[in-house]
């Protein structure tokens, strides 16, 4: 008998047939998510939760293991003719449940799909046409389908408002088409599974594309060892004058500077949009000379409402009226200053005379003032330039980069993290920014010795 194939399953078998293989017969070589992409499911489930208040007195079918009792719960609140969360049906070879199922005219229902993205993209299509088949194979006559995704222009004043947050497309007509091959389509995966063999899939672009997939590290080891051996090696050659004339243009003390932040779907503060990068730390080194040794200013928002006010109090005690402000692409900061400081305005003549002073310590790196084989012609982050150039690097820390540091804070936040584990995800918050900012202390210091 075949298989009956999840939407899940389905999704993850456009992507790769190799990939869905490994769900059904390889499930434990599949890594779980790790921290940031956790971050993003929970998310996820934040916006659904949203979604639902917008269709009130609704039931939600609670997951269980048992698929045919969440039918049968289905089934019976079908009757009762208000919104269903989590409807959960299986037919035709397919089980798919549906985010929100709205009874419409005529004893029909309305698909309403809900995304934490910021629009419709193609693998949503097929999400919703999966589902139109699904239910209209058991009977459920469908009128529209929408996705409902969230709307990046929306600014947060107050309580949070689900009507502007959210907006829903109609994408009926877009869907339409996709719908005749649902059904050859699942044919061939289950022919594919019957299979005792995984197939033979490249390695490529659709490794990352909708999403990254998990067996990367399994799929790609071979190319990357491959790519690892090929790295060019060599050492460093540089245009001492060059390196000379951006050093000399710092005016100490120097002030090097790195922001953690965070972006959620549901904006969580006043004045701020879906997805816009909060900062909840900085590392601040302050340096007189090269050679003395920097003092250092660790600051990591401990509180539950909003950091901004915060960040700028400590920021603007910390930082004197005179003297460069360091940070590497610093394009990252000013934007995260400028648009705090948009939402604080009591605080904008202050960032608008700080931006004279910001410097990029990477402009020698971009520039190609200071050149390494490794690097290439275009490539210059803090992550690859720091073991490069110094005795430095993340391997030995906790968090190693800006998204498991977003994602660990989130933690921090949720009241349901044991206090423990809290602390202990501060203090791997605090390495991972002075990281940040005592690399380029090293990295300036090196670029010293080259002029
Ligand atoms: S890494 Fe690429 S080839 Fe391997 S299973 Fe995933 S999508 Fe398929």
């Amino acid at each position: 008998m075949s298989r009956s194939i999840s939407k899940s399953k389905y999704l993850a078998g456009l992507q790769c047939p190799k990939l869905l293989w490994s769900h059904y017969h390889a499930k434990e070589a599949i890594p779980g998510p790790d921290a940031a992409t956790q971050a993003v499911f929970d998310q996820g489930h934040e916006v659904g939760r949203l979604a639902q208040t917008l269709f009130p007195g609704g039931t939600e079918v609670e997951w269980s293991e048992d698929g045919a009792a969440m039918r049968a719960t289905t089934e019976k609140l079908l009757a009762e003719r208000r919104p269903l969360y989590e409807a959960t049906f299986g037919a035709a070879g397919v089980f798919a449940r549906a985010d929100i199922l709205n009874p419409v005219e005529d004893g029909h229902w309305d698909i309403i799909e809900v995304k934490s993205g910021t629009s419709v993209k193609e693998i949503n299509l097929h999400d919703v046409a999966l589902q139109r088949y699904c239910y209209e194979s058991a009977g459920i006559p469908i009128r529209r389908c929408h996705l409902m995704h969230i709307n990046n222009q929306y600014v947060r004043r107050g309580a949070l408002d689900p009507h502007g947050l959210l907006h829903a497309e109609d994408i009926t007509a877009a869907i339409a088409p996709l719908i005749p091959d649902v059904p050859v389509r699942i044919q061939a995966m289950q022919q594919m599974l019957a299979q005792p063999v995984c197939p033979a899939v490249e390695i490529g672009e659709h490794c990352d594309a909708p999403y990254p997939c998990p067996l990367k590290a399994e799929c790609w080891a071979t190319r990357w060892a491959s790519e690892a051996a090929a790295t060019p090696t060599g050492t460093w050659t540089w245009d001492a004058s060059a390196i000379g004339a951006f050093l000399d243009d710092l005016t100490y003390p120097l002030y090097l500077l790195d922001f953690e932040t965070m972006g959620t779907a549901i904006p969580l503060f006043d004045e701020s949009r879906p997805y816009q990068q909060v900062p909840f730390q900085f590392s601040l080194h302050v340096v007189e000379r090269l050679e003395e040794e920097p003092r250092h200013i660790s600051w990591l928002w401990d509180g539950t409402g909003d950091p901004r006010q915060a960040m700028f109090t400590e920021l603007r005690r910390a930082i004197g009226n005179t003297g460069s402000v360091l940070a590497y692409y610093k394009r990252f900061e000013e934007a995260r200053l400028q648009e705090s400081a948009a939402a604080l305005p009591e605080h904008a003549a202050w960032v608008d005379a700080l931006m004279p002073r910001m410097v990029d310590p990477g402009d020698p790196f971009r520039l190609r003032a200071a050149r390494h084989p490794a690097l290439g012609e275009r490539r210059w982050s803090l992550k690859l330039v720091l073991p490069l150039l110094t005795d430095l690097s993340y391997d030995a820390l906790e968090i190693q980069d800006g998204c498991s540091a977003s994602a660990e804070f989130l933690r921090v936040l949720d009241a349901k993290t044991d206090p423990a584990e809290r602390a202990v995800v501060r203090k791997n918050l605090e390495e991972y920014c002075r990281q940040d900012t005592y690399g380029m202390l090293a990295i300036l210091r090196k670029l010293d010795s080259m002029r």
